[in-house]
């Protein structure tokens, strides 16, 4: 089945708000078998929002939008498809006793006259219920069985009211859909996009017939499969196969699939071996220990951290030696070794990891630019490090450093 979308918003046009809606539709959207042919976007405006929702009518006779059911003024999405369908908006007195109820669940003894609006139905309209915010979403068809569905612009609202009625829906309007399209991502690390399509050879461009998207990103270069026109299993199947003949050419640079954080990865990893881990972090000033702690259980594996920003912590907290720092300078693999080791030493971990590098924007030189990070992780067995000088600026050489030491403790990790 193929329908349109339509996201409204003056937000939206202007850049203030990145349109993540239709973005999370068309993914919902496509896991049964929809496709999105058309994507639109307009402002509050009723004429704009009527003569979009008129040409996908006309065009592929099925649209979803978002945005604009609101109880203010620059909301006109409800007022403006109702007269393009010709239908009086007439008061459901349901939908204000929910509007009502909700309010009082938040304290407020009178909901404000404004809401009312909110409770307005195009004539002949399903109301699509809304247990995530106050404005219901509509359903409205023609003669010749031509619908819109609206919904409302709050992603969370949006987002809850898709699972719970507008996939229901649509299935319900699609009927037995015979195929779907279906994506299965692994995720890669420690490899360029075309250092990785190089490796993949044939399996580049196509799986098993299926087309591969390489995806950058700084945790590294996800590669999504996609099948399409098959019934649910046969997907599966075909997905399966080809993950597995991408793992057997890709080898260990595979770290995971879907969504799967390596910082997760590699907490459980040491978690099984029973071992801790601490990190002295210098141009990554704690991001790694963020990311550590970030986990929910992370405590019983993550000892802690040192932020050895400055050489004198370097050397007074983790014990990098004078001479190490003179000789080969902050940025080196010998400090980087040093300061894991000295991490693993103070806190009395199985494990350390150290980062030190150039983050930029000012900071390098012809022989360490800016991106140079030095990475090393000690304790299992000898102490493993990494050079890399990363592209990007602060932010993402940053993350790309945390990564590539998480991903240097697991490779330790799975030669034991
Ligand atoms: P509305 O339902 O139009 O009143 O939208 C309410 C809020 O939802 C807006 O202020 C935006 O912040 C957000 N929003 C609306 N449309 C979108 C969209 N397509 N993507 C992301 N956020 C949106
Ligand atoms: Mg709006």
């Amino acid at each position: 089945m193929q329908i349109e979308l339509l996201t409204i918003g003056d937000e939206l046009l202007l850049g203030f708000t990145v349109d993540t809606n239709a973005a999370f539709l068309a993914r919902t959207l496509a896991e049964i078998g929809v496709e999105i042919v058309h994507r639109s976007t307009v402002g509050d405006d009723a004429d704009r929002i009527a003569a979009a929702v008129a040409e996908a009518i006309e065009r592929t006779g099925a649209v979803i939008t978002t945005g604009g059911l609101g109880p203010t003024a620059d909301d006109r999405t409800r007022p403006a498809i109702a007269k393009l369908f010709g239908r009086e908006l007439v008061r459901d007195d349901r939908i204000v006793a929910q509007i009502q109820q909700r309010f009082w669940r938040l304290n407020v003894a009178q909901m404000p006259a404004t809401n009312i609006v909110q409770a307005m139905v195009p004539a002949g309209a399903r109301v699509l219920d809304n247990r995530h915010g106050t404005a219901p979403g509509l359903f409205l068809d023609d003669a010749r069985g031509r619908w819109v569905v609206m919904l409302p612009g709050v992603p969370r609202e949006m987002r809850g009211m898709t699972v719970d009625t507008v996939v229901p829906l649509v299935r319900e309007l699609v009927g037995d859909a015979p195929s779907i399209v279906v994506s299965r991502t692994l995720r890669t690390t420690g490899i360029g996009e075309s250092a990785l399509a190089e490796r993949l050879g044939d399996l580049a461009r196509e799986v098993d017939g299926m087309p591969l998207a390489f995806l950058p990103g700084w945790e590294g270069v996800d590669l999504r499969l996609t099948s399409r026109g098959h019934t649910a299993a046969e997907a599966q199947a075909e997905l399966d196969a080809a993950a597995r003949m991408l793992r057997d050419v890709a080898g260990p640079i595979v770290y995971g699939e879907q969504g799967d954080d390596l910082a997760s990865l590699v907490i459980a990893m040491c978690r099984d071996r029973a071992l801790r881990i601490a990190t002295a972090e210098s141009c990554t000033g704690g991001l790694l220990g963020a990311r550590i702690t970030q986990i929910p259980g992370s405590s019983d594996v993550y000892a802690g951290g040192i932020i050895a920003y400055a050489n004198e912590v370097k050397v007074a907290q983790l014990g990098v030696r004078d001479a190490t720092l003179a000789t080969h300078g902050a940025v080196s693999e010998e400090v980087a070794r040093e300061m894991a080791e000295g991490v693993q030493r103070t806190l009395g971990t199985s494990i350390g990891v150290g980062i030190t590098g150039i983050a930029g924007p000012g900071g390098g030189s012809p022989e360490k630019p800016v991106g140079t990070v030095w990475l090393a992780v000690s304790g299992i067995g000898d102490t493993r490090s990494l050079g890399r000088v990363y592209v990007g600026d602060r932010e993402e050489i940053r993350l790309r450093a945390t990564q590539a030491s998480l991903d240097l403790v697991r490779r330790a990790l799975g030669s034991l």
